[in-house]
């Protein structure tokens, strides 16, 4: 009797990022652009980009930019981190200009250099994503440093 092999396609832990809907965040990611979605409807800017509005539930979305310059809105010290980096890390939510906040990764200070309200800038990095692919992704860089 012959030997049947089959040889099974073993998904990734994670979804695969060219099959959602927010590929074109992706996308833009790796291009060196933050973007997200803004509701048409009632004008909601949300992040991360939603296909439907978190506040009237309208599926008319659209993309724009998000700017690329913010402030220190909270942060702290991680002594537990994901594979790929050193502890200890800080991380930080910051407020860009036009009031969204997002949360990453400050590169070039630690918690006892940084306070709430210092400027920062994105900045985009290539990272080792769930050990099996790499992606842009965008980091905080406080200014003047
Ligand atoms: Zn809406």
């Amino acid at each position: 009797m012959e030997e049947r092999r089959e040889v099974l396609e073993v998904p990734p832990r994670y979804p695969n990022f060219e099959q959602t809907s927010v590929k074109k965040f992706w996308d833009a990611l790796e291009e060196g652009k933050l973007i997200t979605t803004e509701c048409r409807k009632c004008g909601k800017v949300e992040f991360p980009p939603k296909m439907i509005c978190t506040s009237c539930y309208s599926d008319e979305m659209e993309w724009i930019d998000l700017p690329l310059k913010g402030k220190i809105y909270s942060f702290a010290e991680m002594d537990v981190v994901p594979s790929g980096f050193k502890p200890p890390i800080t991380v930080a939510v910051v407020e860009l200009e036009n009031g969204v906040r997002l949360f990453s990764h400050v590169i070039n200070a630690g918690f006892e250099e940084l306070s709430v309200g210092d400027e920062v800038e994105i900045e985009f990095r290539e990272m080792s994503w769930f050990d099996y692919r790499k992606h842009k992704y965008f980091v905080f860089r406080r200014k003047g440093d």
